[in-house]
């Protein structure tokens, strides 16, 4: 008879087997037991017939990488524990010293410190591109070019770049390229399917996204994906991600996995609302510029019409330019007068979100990619009732006028 402290541990009872209910079932686990000595040295980390250690597979994390894999049109999945350290096992993966890696100008900014901080560290070093110009960025890749990252829209400023073009330069030259496709999500438009209807095969290397926005939708989870179509691809990222050691906690994949079934629901009243308070916004002489990728004249309309369609999907983010007449401070009170939009950084839940930015020192010089002389601000709108937003955002601009 063994003790009842053992017992605790080692008890016989098992459930009976057959049990099914819509909603998946969360398997947490560090150690995973192999019946025997054959089993264990048999373990095999590449393919999904099995399981060797809870940070490299437990059914959990399988099924959300399968079925992240399906939304956006790949064959394989890596999670990891943010869309930041998506976008960095990326880089670990498949850049080493002497390696170039290639970053649009408007690129999500983590990424671009990522490069400038521990990636010249190791001797990899980065240039930017004009994402707006094709021809910028086929004059940029180099000999030792190795990686092109891009983005639709580009982070804050949303210029939507010609991204089959990208791609097509990135076929030309033999480089791979990854998409940061967090925007898109897997709903506007299809990465590994740029020229859908044309007969043209044209697709990303790598779409990385982070889970933590619209996926997630609710703002507690952070967590990001890597997904490609090339097997052997996809194990390189894979190795890198399990040397280093990215776990994602069984909780929070399972958060992910109850709200992707309302993914495409809430990506749509997201859109549908920042539309309507965008176009409002492009009626206040307060604004010079509505940078919302789906309105028409923002910087790269036509591309996104030409790769989303003409009744297309965008998300819930646009981003305004006050007058320059409006000091940063006055932009600051009417940031602080919004009541409904929250301050605070990222998207994708169902709070709205503002940030102002000053966007030139978060350019490059060289590059002239930003004319415009006033302050933006970044919206991220919620799920709150439209109008409740727009009265939100019709009072706080009277904190414009008092003077500063
Ligand atoms: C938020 C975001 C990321 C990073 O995601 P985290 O989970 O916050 O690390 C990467 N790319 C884009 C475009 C994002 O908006």
């Amino acid at each position: 008879m063994s003790k009842p402290v053992t017992d605790l541990i080692h008890h016989p009872y098992q459930p009976p087997a057959g049990f099914s209910a819509p909603q998946p079932g969360v398997f947490k686990a560090s150690t995973v037991l192999f019946a025997d000595t054959a089993a264990l040295r048999a373990r095999d980390w590449r393919h999904k017939n099995g399981y060797t250690y809870g940070l490299h597979g437990t059914p959990t994390t399988f099924l959300l990488e399968e079925r992240i894999a399906a939304l956006e049109g790949g064959r394989h999945c890596v999670l990891v524990p943010s869309g930041l350290a998506s976008i960095a096992n990326v880089g670990m993966a498949l850049l080493k010293s002497g390696d170039e890696v290639l970053l649009p100008d408007n690129v999500y900014g983590p990424s671009r410190a990522l490069a400038e901080g521990e990636f010249r560290g190791w001797g990899i070093v980065h240039q930017l591109y004009d994402p707006m110009k094709p021809a910028d960025l086929e004059k940029r890749i180099g000999p030792h070019t190795r990686l092109v990252w891009l983005e639709a829209p580009g982070s804050v400023t949303m210029e939507f770049p010609d991204l089959s073009e990208l791609v097509r330069i990135c076929r030309r030259k033999g480089v791979p390229c990854a998409l940061d496709n967090t925007w898109g999500a897997g709903l506007a438009f299809s990465a590994f399917d740029l020229a859908p209807g044309s007969g043209e095969k044209l697709a990303v290397d790598i779409s990385v996204h982070a889970l933590t926005k619209y996926p997630s939708g609710g703002g507690d989870v952070l967590m990001g994906s890597i997904v490609t179509r090339d097997e052997q691809l996809h194990h390189r990222l894979k190795l890198t991600h399990m040397r280093v050691g990215w776990g994602v906690g069984a909780n929070d994949v399972e958060s992910v996995l109850r709200s992707l079934p309302s993914l495409p629901l809430r990506y749509r009243a997201h859109d549908e609302a920042a539309r309507r308070l965008a176009r409002w916004c492009a009626g206040r002489e307060e604004i010079v510029q509505v940078l919302h990728p789906a309105l028409e004249g923002a910087p790269g309309h036509a591309h996104w019409r030409a790769l989303c369609g003409p009744e297309g999907l965008a998300a819930g983010l646009f981003s305004v330019v006050f007058h320059e007449r409006f000091a940063t401070a006055q932009v600051d009170a009417f940031c602080d007068a919004l009541k409904l939009f929250r301050l605070g950084y990222s998207w994708g839940g169902p709070v709205s979100l503002v940030v102002p930015y000053d966007i030139p020192p978060m350019r490059s010089a060289q590059l002239g990619t930003w004319a415009h002389k006033g302050i933006l601000v970044r919206f991220s709108v919620g799920l709150e009732a439209p109008e409740d937003l727009q009265a939100d955002l019709e009072q706080a601009l009277q904190a414009l006028r008092r003077p500063g």
